[in-house]
């Protein structure tokens, strides 16, 4: 049985005081539940003062990118060593807005998964497609293409731990949500991916749907058998919003 998972991803939002607020109200509002992990991904300068902010594993600790390097001449970059140190247990690659703004290429995305793994920090794995390539028929070869960009140099094991987002360019940020069937139809796809390899390991790995979830939508889509939560953007700033998504997903019978 897999557990849920509901990540908030706080993108280039924030500051000290809001952040404050924003945590007091989540720490407020959440009951411990076995079945759901909860986790935020602040910008890295706020990753200790929200981990201060979060007592006890309520809430995990988690960051929007990584550098594919241990260390080094690498300016402006964070190593996985360094997330860890600051209490990170998880981490975002491949984010859509990294592949598209900061021409991240499938194979940078699984240089940083394996950054993360060897730091013991999991990593979460975005994927999706464009509203272009999902109209001209290209969803299952795009995603399928940046599954085995991981697969390929690393192998199916380095799933073990790791969690899947998928989350169609389409749906970020826009308020158009993918349908609970349309979700479930690319998470199904990207189980089978890995079905081929190993199934005991595919049946485990964990894969979010990520795109304008809301306190509303949300429970249609964690119904869905192969979604095991939610990474959340623009609503995981908002306490209500991000609580009731939350709550969406401990209510999953
Ligand atoms: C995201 O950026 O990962 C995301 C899912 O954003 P939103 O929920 O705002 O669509």
């Amino acid at each position: 049985m897999r557990k849920y998972l509901v990540a908030g991803n706080w993108k280039m939002n924030g500051g000290l005081a809001v952040n404050a607020e924003l945590c007091e109200r989540m720490v407020a509002g959440l009951a411990p539940d076995d079945a759901v992990t909860v986790l935020v991904c602040p910008p890295f300068p706020y990753l200790e003062s929200v981990r201060a902010k979060l007592p006890g594993e309520t809430v995990r600790l988690g960051a929007q990118n990584v550098s594919a390097y241990p260390s080094g001449a690498y300016t402006g970059e964070v190593s996985a060593g360094m997330l860890r140190d600051l209490g990170c247990e998880y981490v975002i690659v491949g984010h859509s807005e990294r592949r598209a703004m900061m021409h991240e290429s499938s194979e940078i995305v699984a240089a940083k998964f394996a950054a993360a793994l060897r730091e013991e920090l999991t990593p979460i794995l975005c994927v999706g497609e464009t509203l272009e390539q999902r109209e001209s028929g290209e969803t299952e070869q795009v995603i399928g293409e940046q599954m085995n960009a991981v697969l390929d140099e690393l192998g199916v094991d380095s799933f073990e731990s790791a969690v899947i987002a998928y989350e169609p360019v389409w749906a970020i940020g826009t308020g158009r949500t993918a349908s609970p069937q349309q979700a479930q139809d690319v998470h199904r796809f990207i189980r089978n991916i890995l079905v081929e390899l190993d199934v005991d390991l595919a049946d485990k790995v964990q894969i979010l749907y990520g795109g304008s979830v809301k306190g509303d939508n949300a429970s249609g889509l964690f119904a869905m058998p192969d979604i095991d939560g939610g990474l959340i953007g623009g609503a995981s700033l908002d306490a209500a919003q991000f609580l009731a998504i939350a709550d969406a997903a401990a209510s999953q019978p």
